[in-house]
């Protein structure tokens, strides 16, 4: 569904990202995992138009999608859930949510009782300034509001920044649920325990470049990834 293909990408004389390639197939959740400053972030942002990549290739269901605009890209179904959520907090939850339907001329009320049913807190709120709602409401948000541009594929930046323990449990249930329901998921994640558990396969970026690549369960059993990036 999407191929990355030697991506590069500079900040000035920096070079942040260098020759990165993976793939993401269909109904997958495929995690990028690495420390602060690997090169997550800007990876997400030049798959979803918001980076120039300097050099590369990347293609979204056999489409060359490099030189579209970050517009054309969610219109082909691409969404992208910001790190840091990046909700409208003067605006009510409905109207962020409308906000994520703004591309579409179909948007429906069926479409948001589907956002509330997965999320009912934000149905509760729906009238309430987003800027008033929990750290966890808001990465509800964020994700409703990516939803209702009913994407197929779904670029999340950690979602799981921020929050207690068992909202993390939470919101990684709903992504499992979303993917079950037929969403395919790149997932970028500091939390490599957690993110390891869902994803189908996982990348490890550092600097720039990726070290390591497998089934998630497999990466999880190794040394390397242990000693870095799970803590044991
Ligand atoms: P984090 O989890 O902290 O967001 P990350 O893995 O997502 O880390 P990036 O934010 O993608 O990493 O950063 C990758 C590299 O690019 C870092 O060295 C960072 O300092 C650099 N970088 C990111 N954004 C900019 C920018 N706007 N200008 C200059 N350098 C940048």
């Amino acid at each position: 569904m999407l191929e990355v293909k030697d991506l590069a990408v500079h900040f000035g004389v920096i070079n942040a990202i260098k020759s990165v390639s993976f793939n993401v197939s269909e109904g997958e959740i495929v995690t990028l995992i690495g420390a602060n400053g690997a090169g997550k972030t800007t990876t997400l942002r030049a798959l979803s138009g918001l980076k120039r990549p300097s050099s590369g290739s990347i293609s979204l269901e056999g489409k060359d999608i490099t030189n579209l605009s970050a517009q054309d890209r969610v219109r082909r179904g691409m969404s992208h859930v910001p790190e840091g959520r990046r909700i409208f907090p003067d605006m009510t939850v409905l109207e962020n949510l409308e906000l994520g339907a703004f591309l579409r001329k179909d948007a429906v009320a069926a479409d948001y009782d589907e956002v509330y049913q997965r999320f009912p807190i934000l149905a509760e709120r729906r009238k309430q300034l987003a800027g008033t709602l929990s750290g966890g409401e808001q990465q509800m948000l964020a994700m409703g509001r990516a939803l209702m541009a009913k994407p197929r594929l779904l670029l999340l930046d950690e979602p799981s920044m921020g929050l207690a323990p068992l909202l993390v449990q939470e919101i990684f249930d709903i992504i499992v649920n979303i993917n079950k329901a037929g969403t395919t998921v790149l997932l970028v994640e500091q939390n490599a325990n957690i993110a390891l558990q869902i994803a189908n396969r996982a990348y490890v970026l550092e600097t720039g470049s990726v070290v390591l690549s497998g089934p998630a369960a497999e990466l999880a059993a190794t040394d390397e990834v242990k000693k870095a990036y799970l803590g044991g």
